[in-house]
């Protein structure tokens, strides 16, 4: 039998996306040696796919917007909005350290900012994008991570974390092409990010969504690996069921499991009906805070988007296979509204309630009662306030109707740690050695959002974490002084 192949490190870091590459980026400044381990064929994660906004105050962009934002109005509009289970530590440690940490950090390691955008819960505009989205972001910091020495060995997963008496001392993974490694490291953090990829362990800590369809949509790789590791050494795991969905999502017919889900943007003035054929939403309000509480609720727990023809022009899909950075793949989007058994075509509303098999009247009485509103010019709809400014009447045949099911994408729990990062067991007590962040750590140090979140708040304080995780690594390997940062309290 091949023996496995053995390798030597200070920080064996377990995934390359958003945490585990900022991980890495850190610990090399501090001058150890840095192996990611990473299963998918390319590194990035969920984070190369992402829309790239991280929550961040104090910023020049905002600045030129002419917008005055404080660390003190963000933590309190943080915490009213996490409904009072954020980690009130680890949300006032990022948010202090966003703007030279985060923003000014990855401008040095190639990135650069471009806009900003207002988002739920907020009182001003913070939510602030990297250029090119998530693939920008990702591939400026694995170029930097690259072009300081850092070694990634690709296509291989981590299957189990190695310990000798009290100290984790390593990892042993396996390609997909069969070799074993038996990595030994002084450190070991796990990056493996969040398990919205793995449709059980969603029902195991949400049991009563059993009874109607949920849809995977985290990054392909998020499959709760690095939770069932973190486990299997006692690592203590908290607000477990915390799980944010997003409403506007379909069911991906490509994936022949039937599970993943990819949601949809970028449709202006589309109308949400349930299968009664009435609307129950003011659709304005899409985000996991309001709209997903809404679809939830609807029996069946699903609902279609009703929308004609104009307002597809733009639709955006959030996937790697119809969007890179900032460049759709109109080709296949088309292919989408064509072949997708999810979504409906008709020529008349009378003809798409049919096909859709909600009560026709009430359909069109719905229709009818929008159209209206749109035709007297009000500001907003009587039904439930949804503003008119983007909506105008369903006047241009074709007409859709796109299924929409709730879709998991981010994970508000995960393992414990402190403000180190270092793992903590049931007696809140360091696991010698071992190191998470990231979304395998709620974001950062177990559930740094609580129930809800401003957005850009998931991947700002996964790549944050990451950095203060591989500082502290790095430092118990002997290098370094651990991560200080600099916050911003002026
Ligand atoms: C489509 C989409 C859009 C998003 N947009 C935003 C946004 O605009 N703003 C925001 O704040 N958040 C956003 N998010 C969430 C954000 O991207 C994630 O929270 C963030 O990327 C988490 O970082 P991470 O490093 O913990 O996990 P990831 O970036 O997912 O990286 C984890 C890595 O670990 C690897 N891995 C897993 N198991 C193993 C194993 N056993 N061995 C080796 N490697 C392993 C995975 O393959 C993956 O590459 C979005 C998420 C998605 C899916």
């Amino acid at each position: 039998m091949a023996h496995p192949r053995s390798m030597n490190i200070d920080v064996v870091v377990i995934g390359g996306g958003g945490a585990g590459i900022a991980a890495g980026i850190e610990a090399l400044d501090a001058g150890a040696q840095v192996l990611v381990v990473e299963k998918a064929a390319e590194p990035g994660g969920a984070a190369i796919t992402s829309g790239g906004g991280c929550l961040i105050v104090g910023t020049p962009l905002q600045e030129k917007a002419g917008i005055k934002d404080t660390p003190d109005l963000a933590f309190d509009d943080w915490i009213k909005w996490g409904g009072g289970s954020a980690d009130e530590a680890w949300a006032r440690y990022y948010i202090e350290h966003s703007l030279h940490d985060l923003y000014h950090w990855a401008e040095r390691n190639g990135a650069a900012w471009v806009d900003i955008k207002p988002q739920e819960g907020n009182s001003v505009q913070r939510w602030t994008r990297a250029q090119n989205s998530g693939h920008g972001l990702m591939t400026s910091l694995l170029a930097s991570f690259k072009a300081k020495g850092g070694k990634l060995v690709a296509d291989a997963a981590v299957t189990g974390i190695t310990r000798e008496g009290d100290r984790v001392t390593g990892v042993a993974a396996k390609t997909n092409a069969g070799e074993e490694l038996d990595i030994a490291a002084r450190t070991t953090l796990v990056a493996t990010g969040g398990f919205n990829s793995n449709l059980d362990m969603i029902y195991e800590v949400r049991p009563e969504l059993k009874s109607g369809r949920v849809l995977e949509g985290s990054g392909v790789g998020a499959t709760g690996d690095g939770h069932k590791l973190l486990r299997a050494l006692g690592a203590w795991f908290t607000h477990m069921d915390q799980i944010w969905f997003y409403p506007y999502c379909t069911p991906d017919y490509r994936d022949p499991a039937g599970r993943r889900g990819l949601a949809f943007r970028l449709v202006p003035g589309n109308i949400w009906v349930n299968q009664q054929g009435r609307r129950f939403h003011n659709e304005a309000l899409s985000g996991g805070h309001s709209g997903s509480p809404a679809l939830l609720a609807q029996n069946p727990r699903h609902a279609y988007a009703i929308a004609d023809k104009p307002m597809l022009a733009g639709i955006s899909i959030s996937d790697p296979y119809y969007q890179t950075g900032e460049k759709a793949h109109r080709g296949r989007i088309e292919e989408l509204l064509e072949s997708s058994p999810f979504i409906h075509k008709a020529n008349s509303l009378a003809e798409l309630a049919g096909k859709i098999g909600v009560d026709r009247s009430a359909f069109l009485d719905t229709l009818a009662r929008y159209n209206s509103a749109c035709a007297k010019g009000l500001q907003n709809e009587p039904d439930f306030g949804k503003p008119l400014g983007a909506s105008k009447q369903f006047d241009t045949p074709p007409y859709y109707a796109i299924q929409m099911f709730p879709l998991a994408r981010k994970n508000f729990g995960g393992v414990k740690t402190d403000m180190r990062c270092r793992v903590l067991d049931k007696h809140f007590e360091p696991i010698k050695g071992l190191y998470a962040a990231g979304e395998v750590a709620g974001m950062a140090g177990g559930h740094v959002n609580g129930g809800a979140g401003l957005e850009g708040t998931m991947l700002g304080p996964s790549i944050f974490s990451g950095r203060v995780a591989g500082g502290w690594a790095a430092q118990e390997a002997g290098c370094g002084s651990g991560f200080v940062g600099r916050a911003n309290r002026g």
